[in-house]
């Protein structure tokens, strides 16, 4: 059996670090210490584990550029998105910070009983199983509110981001929370059904591919735990007729090449109107050949390569799959070692793998249709769930179609994104349940009827 897990920096393949994996004993040791810890940690009041928070982003704050670095280092995202990325983190915990305690305030119902009302407990240890694509974001949306709500967490973060899963453990660990709430597990896919047999093990979220999707929910439906899923997608950004490309261009383009186009809710399907369609392939075009590829800790740098060399590949053979079924390259497939080149296809059809399945890097995939009807029935063939987006000056006509969109999100003039504030989760194969907002400190509690007479 693998005893180490390497990391490898994506841009210019040199080894970072060598990592010992967890042995089976020290893993039994983190999850007593994590129960250990549940015991006294759910008794902790509410201001105490505010303060911790205050503690944390403020650690988060001051080693901003050291942790932008890590994450660059590991998977290559610009600098400046892994610092945008850090800041983000600061602002989720600053929205719990403020509205933590009302969120967990027990819910009164009136009934005949003399009192009678729902009151959150956490759960326990809920273990967390993370993707490398923003190491820092996943983490923090899922740990924030579940701690938070008096739960501990165990992370299993994805292998090639290592160094990142040990620094964000340093970080609770010097903001002063209690030994045990927040651990990293170093370990591999091999330890997850032992881990989620264990009745230490209370709950699972996992934001993650459709496959490590199934998988763990087959584990949870086996072992009766609630779990979590944030899975892939294939977001259609519409784009009508009316549409204010000018204003919503850069937007557009951000949609779907942030993170080198390594985004679950990118836009990854342009369904374009045909009265429209020249002018969008030409704005569309002029912006994505300016993106910047380059050294990604290089301030300048807008595109990088993807995160791994595999990652690539995949891709390319994703988009050489649909040129080989019609699509024709308006710009891009060519690849070289992990960078895989801005790509926009065109005549792309409903039967093309750039189509159906989730494309993770910079490819957009532009399909041509006659109509308003056409476009909304063309976005929503997919069997991915997690947004969609519309572009159109006529904002009242996009809003009748709420009830039409089968996703977890519609965006309109915006792109698809997430906010705190606002909860954030899939559909169909990206998943159930949600995080972010109330609902995600809600994730991972006991829900308890209390009725008093
Ligand atoms: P992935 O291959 O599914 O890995 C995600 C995590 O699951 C990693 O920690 C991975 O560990 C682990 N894992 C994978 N298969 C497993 C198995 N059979 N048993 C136990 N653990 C398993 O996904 P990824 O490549 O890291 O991330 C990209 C995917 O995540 C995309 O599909 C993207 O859309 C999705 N995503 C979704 C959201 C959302 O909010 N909906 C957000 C971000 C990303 P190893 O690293 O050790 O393989």
């Amino acid at each position: 059996m693998k005893k180490t897990t390497k990391t490898y920096n994506p841009y210019n393949g040199n080894h970072l670090e060598t990592y010992m994996l967890d042995s089976k004993s020290r893993l039994d040791e983190k999850l007593d210490l994590a129960d250990q810890t549940f015991k006294t940690w759910k008794n902790f009041k509410i201001e105490d584990r505010l303060i911790l928070l205050k503690n944390l982003a403020d650690q988060v704050f001051e080693n901003k550029a050291e942790l932008s670095l890590l994450m660059t280092s590991e998977m290559g995202k610009p600098i400046t998105e892994s610092t945008a990325e850090i800041e983000k983190c600061i602002l989720l915990i600053d929205f719990y910070i403020k509205n933590a305690e009302q969120f967990l305030q027990d819910d009164i119902i009136e009934t005949e009983a003399h009192e009678s009302f729902i009151s959150y407990d956490p759960l326990g240890c809920v273990l967390a199983i993370m993707p490398w694509n923003y190491p820092f974001w996943q983490v923090f949306r899922f740990a924030v509110p579940t701690l938070t709500a008096g739960n501990v967490a165990l992370l299993k973060h994805a292998s090639n981001v290592t160094g990142c899963a040990i620094a964000i453990e340093k970080l609770f660990i010097n903001a002063g929370f209690p030994k045990g709430c927040f651990q990293t597990l170093v370990t591999d896919h091999n330890a997850i059904e032992e881990l989620m047999e264990n009745d230490i093990v209370k709950a699972v979220s996992l934001t993650g591919s459709e496959k490590a999707g199934r998988k763990i929910a087959e584990l949870a439906g086996k072992n009766l735990k609630p779990s979590l899923l944030e899975l892939g997608g294939n977001n259609a950004c519409i784009v009508l007729k009316d549409a204010d490309l000018n204003r919503h261009m850069d937007t557009m383009v951000k949609a779907r090449m942030q993170n080198s186009g390594q985004s679950c809710i990118a836009a990854k399907r342009f369904i374009v109107v045909e009265d429209i369609y020249d002018e969008f392939i030409s704005k569309f075009k002029t912006k994505v050949e300016a993106l910047q590829y380059g050294n990604p800790t290089e301030e300048n740098t807008t595109m990088s390569c993807l995160a791994r060399e595999d990652l690539a590949e995949t891709l390319e053979e994703q988009v050489q799959s649909s040129i080989d079924l019609g699509a024709k390259v308006l710009l891009g497939h060519t690849r070289e070692g992990a960078y895989y080149q801005p790509t926009i296809l065109t005549h792309v059809t409903k039967d093309m793998a750039v189509f159906i399945e989730e494309t993770f890097g910079p490819v957009a995939a532009v399909i041509k249709v006659k109509s308003e009807d056409e476009a909304y029935k063309t976005a929503s063939t997919s069997k991915f769930g997690l947004g969609t987006m519309v572009f159109t000056a006529d904002y009242e006509a996009a809003s009748k179609r709420i009830s039409e969109i089968e996703d977890g999100a519609f965006f309109i003039n915006d792109m698809v994104k997430s906010d705190p504030r606002l909860p954030f989760g899939g559909t169909k194969i990206s998943g159930y349940g949600r995080e972010l907002s109330k609902e995600g400190m809600l994730a991972f509690v006991n829900k308890k009827t209390v009725y008093i007479n």
